[in-house]
């Protein structure tokens, strides 16, 4: 009952990774056209949501017959669903809805801004514009006298307004608002937020040593390649033998495996770690003189999903407090569109993490995106550590943590907060907390 519950609930709603693909095809032909002037992806998939409904393109032009005509000879469009002056939607081959508006040149930065969203955010926009005597809306900006004001681009939007320039990841009236207001009155700008081209590797890739797709060898080839200076493989422990976990005897082998790797690969830190269960009394999943050959553990609950809150919360508070632990894998356990977090008290825990320097996940599989980005001003009012890691099952599922940094930008965070920014030798000292504790 639970399973047709969600099912329905989550009808409509499509991954992010998914809408990516297909907002890219529609964009390009409308971007391709003659007749563009701007063109941009606007609503959720801007905000970086984790989940999303329809893709919103926005393009402005003065031919709107010309650029309407490009966009529906577009590749996998299913049907035609309307078809207007303004607006045109078609369901793609994939089952998205994909919007295409269309207003003048001069229109273009407040329709961004009014597709964008959320609605909460322009809702508080407008309504600081009314404050004023101001009318704001996706047309344009007014002042009190009803004079059109000069926005040629986002930035001057907020700027009449009086605010620092928000980050669309952000806009979510979760308190930007407020914070871009004293930020103007400072004349400072927005911190500039994590970006891609700043991750230097990862922790947390699984290899075929237990369930992943690609030997240890291949992945740690595509770190190199990819000019990673770090790469921290984790296969699954003894416990989880459904996944091929690892024996004590096999975590040696492997050991002996990685020794050769980091012979052959001398620019690249290779980490031996392992993903250990979180044993139903929140015990890791070996011996404490096993884990601590390991250069990390992240310790990650795969099994008794549904304990009592107290219960659940008490278990993996254990789990935190080991000496060993280094990272919290995948801390809520939702799988997006499927199932929901565990029953537990994320608050608290993320208060025992910061005690503990746990360094919290960002699991950046897209069906995880995992810990929740609304833990985002917490995590930083703790001062907790964020590591983005793909769970990388094979080379391909490397390119993931590209998800994983759209949610980080989504939580506010800058490249500081996130670990694997940092330069290796704090980096390497950072995984090393735990075995000075130990
Ligand atoms: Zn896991
Ligand atoms: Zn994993």
């Amino acid at each position: 009952m639970k399973g047709i519950k969600n099912l329905r609930r989550f009808a409509g709603r499509n991954l992010t990774a998914k809408a990516i693909h297909v907002s890219d095809r529609f964009l390009a032909s409308v971007k391709n056209s003659k007749a563009v002037d701007e063109a941009q992806i606007a609503g959720s998939l801007r905000r970086s949501r984790e989940t999303i409904g329809d893709i919103d393109i926005l393009a402005s032009t003065d031919d709107p017959t010309t650029l309407r005509k490009a966009f529906l000879a577009t590749a996998g469009i299913r049907e035609v669903e309307s078809e207007g002056e303004t607006k045109t939607r078609v369901l793609s081959e994939e089952g998205i809805g994909v919007d295409l508006r269309i207003v003048t040149p001069e229109q273009f930065a407040t329709a961004l801004h009014h597709f964008t969203g959320s609605r909460e955010h322009n809702t508080h926009l407008r309504q600081r514009a009314r404050e004023r005597s101001w009318k704001l809306n996706e047309y344009g900006l007014w002042d009190a006298a009803d004079n059109a004001l000069e926005t040629p681009d986002e930035e001057s939007i907020f700027e009449h307004l009086e605010l620092a320039w928000i980050p669309p990841e952000m806009r979510e009236d979760l308190g930007e608002v407020e914070r871009a207001a004293q930020l103007f009155q400072q004349q400072e700008e927005w911190p500039e937020l994590v970006e891609l081209e700043q991750i230097r590797g990862t922790l947390h890739c699984h290899s075929t040593w237990s369930d992943g797709k690609a030997s240890l060898r291949e992945m740690v080839q595509s770190a190199a390649d990819r000019g990673w200076k770090y790469y921290g493989t984790a296969d699954h422990s003894r416990t989880a033998s459904y996944a091929g976990g690892l024996s004590i005897e096999q975590l040696r082998q492997q050991r002996a495996e990685i020794d050769q790797l980091r012979q052959e690969f001398p620019d690249l830190i290779i980490l031996h770690g392992i993903e250990s269960d979180i044993l139903s009394d929140g015990s890791l999943d070996y011996p404490d003189d096993v884990l601590a050959e390991l250069d990390y553990v992240v310790a990650s609950v795969h099994s008794n999903f549904s304990l009592a809150k107290q219960q659940q919360t008490d278990r993996i508070e254990k789990a935190l407090r080991s000496p060993y632990t280094t990272v919290w894998g995948h801390p809520t356990g939702r799988l997006l569109l499927q199932r929901e977090a565990y029953e537990m008290d994320m608050t608290h825990l993320l208060e025992v993490a910061a005690e503990e320097q746990v360094i919290v996940e960002l699991n950046a599989n897209p069906h995880r995106l995992d810990i929740d980005w609304r833990w985002g001003v917490r995590v930083q009012e703790l001062g907790i550590d964020i590591g983005i890691h793909p769970d990388a099952h094979s080379v391909a599922g490397l390119d993931d943590i590209e998800h994983g940094v759209g949610i980080a930008r989504k939580m506010g965070l800058t490249a500081s907060q996130v670990t694997n920014t940092w330069k290796p030798e704090q980096y390497v000292e950072r995984l090393a907390v735990h075995r000075l504790k130990a």
